[in-house]
């Protein structure tokens, strides 16, 4: 199970090799829980709940990763990004309050969770009990245990946490096949947060053996991602909107909404064409029409991805390495189908970067390879993740 910011997936590793399970909206599960007014029962889970988050904000809770085993002053920057109320659990934990109902992080990623688990038996046919769940690298004892904890409230043993980068790496087979130790770079732009890692694959020598990963550097920016892209074309919309009709122009609910949603299938759009129309009614006959071509967007996003490849400039510099040093770069993360973070990056790394796996995809597929190695239906060497 990759457990993620944006959006979650499970995948399964048999006799067929790796595969995602989708549900019936398709292979991803957005992290979003909406809760009834009172806070007392789940509503929506999924694409259901995002589809209505702008409508009810309060109490529609999306990005709780960020608070997993975290304590309230640590968190207290994220604040401004979540849409509900926080509160101090015992131990100034890190909590939500919904209506009168006060809830944890793990209670929320436990519905994602179960939802998962559920998606997973119904594609199998049969009970689903043990997990392998991926984290970010730069995860502490805390994030990790509350991630198994949320499972456990979901019904699953988590056989091992994992690392994201090493499941990309377990994804691609990197170091499974190569006979010699590897330097890898996983560049991992998601919805809400980016992060670089370098490891470092020693092979085993012989299947049975123990090879491992070490994560050699980490990097990133909690606050940078796709929907920092979205929010610069909503910004984008916006003004000219008051421009037209007037800057006291306030918006509902629903035509935030709407306008979110346009512009991140805009954005989606734009990765495969030239142009992208946006047409939003406002009501009261105003209207925003208009077109945005792909050298627009890459002019307005450009800072972003800069941003970015300062952050893996870092992790090299930690790591006392050269891009030259890189052997294979790896891209994970629904953003990373941008045209022009492939081509940044490739040219950082002065390496065209593995996309062959779905972005989207591969930490999940990653997972259930090292599902299936530790089930012992693989005959992968065994591989330790070294943290
Ligand atoms: P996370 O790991 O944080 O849960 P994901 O890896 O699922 O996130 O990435 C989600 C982000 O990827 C969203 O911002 C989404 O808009 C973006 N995204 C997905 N597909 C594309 C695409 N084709 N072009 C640009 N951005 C995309
Ligand atoms: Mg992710």
């Amino acid at each position: 199970i990759d457990l993620g910011t944006t959006n979650s997936l499970v995948a399964v590793c048999d006799d067929r090799g790796p595969r995602i399970l989708s549900g019936d909206a398709g292979p991803m599960l957005p992290s979003v829980v909406r809760y009834s007014a009172d806070g007392a029962t789940v509503e929506a889970v999924g694409d259901a709940a995002r589809a209505s988050a702008a409508m009810h904000p309060e109490r529609t809770v999306a990005s709780v990763k960020r608070l997993m085993g975290r304590a309230l002053r640590d968190a207290e920057a994220d604040r401004k990004y979540l849409s509900y109320e926080l509160v101090s659990g015992e131990h100034d934990t890190a909590r939500l309050k919904v209506g009168a109902r006060i809830i944890t992080p793990q209670e929320v990623s436990a519905v994602v969770l179960r939802t998962l688990k559920d998606r997973a038996e119904q594609a199998l046919g049969v009970p689903v009990r043990r997990a392998v769940v991926t984290v970010p690298a730069y995860f502490d004892d805390a994030q990790r245990q509350a991630t198994r904890d949320a499972a456990r409230l979901a019904g699953l043993d988590v056989l091992r946490i994992i690392n994201e980068p090493t499941a990309a790496a377990l994804a691609y087979g990197v170091g499974l096949r190569a006979g010699k130790p590897q330097t890898i770079a996983v560049y991992d732009l998601g919805g809400g947060t980016f992060d670089v890692s370098i490891l470092r694959v020693t092979p085993a020598e012989k299947a049975g053996e123990t090879g491992y990963f070490e994560v050699v550097a980490t990097a990133g920016d909690t606050h940078l991602g796709g929907d920092d892209i979205d929010q610069a074309i909503i910004a984008l919309l916006m003004d000219e909107v008051r421009a037209k009709h007037g800057l006291a122009l306030t918006f509902s609910g629903r035509v935030l909404q709407t306008l979110r949603d346009l512009a991140e299938r805009a954005k989606v759009r734009l990765s495969a064409e030239d142009a992208a129309a946006i047409r939003v009614d406002l009501g009261e006959g105003r209207t925003v029409d208009r077109t945005i071509t792909r050298a627009e967007l890459e002019a307005l996003m450009s800072p972003w991805i800069e941003r970015t490849i300062d952050r893996c400039r870092q992790a090299l510099r930690d790591a006392k390495m050269a891009p030259g040093d890189i052997d294979t770069v790896a891209l994970v993360g629904g953003s990373t189908r941008i045209p022009l973070v492939r081509r940044r990056v490739g040219e950082f790394f002065g390496a065209a970067p593995y996309t062959a796996l779905d972005p989207d995809q591969v930490v999940a597929l990653g997972a259930s390879v090292q599902g299936a190695v530790l089930a012992g239906t693989s005959r992968a060497a065994l591989l330790f993740d070294v943290i």
